[in-house]
């Protein structure tokens, strides 16, 4: 078997930032997934910081009506790499 790849025209789909109205929300790191069904993602606004739990990791792809998340985000136990997870609060 063999990969194939091809071009398609997909929607990349972000979650806004109710709080600030500026920012989007990223998944911060794996290890504060909510292994609920459906699991939840912690996010944090790219610019004010908030944090909060939504049940897709955001940013997606939506194609065809289909939404299509990260791979990273699929597999468990692998570390993401983040950027935000620095400035995470360790107290809690
Ligand atoms: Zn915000």
């Amino acid at each position: 078997m063999a990969q194939r790849s091809k071009v398609i025209q997909a929607e990349f789909v972000e979650f806004d930032c109710s709080e600030c109205g500026k920012g989007v929300y990223r998944v911060t790191t794996l290890e504060n997934v909510i292994h609920t069904q459906p699991k939840q993602w912690e996010h944090a606004c790219t610019n004010c910081g908030r944090k909060c739990h939504i049940a897709k990791p955001f940013p997606l792809l939506r194609y065809k009506g289909q939404e299509f998340m990260l791979a990273k985000y699929a597999a468990d136990g692998i570390e993401v790499y983040s950027p935000v997870r620095a400035t995470l609060d360790k107290s809690k």
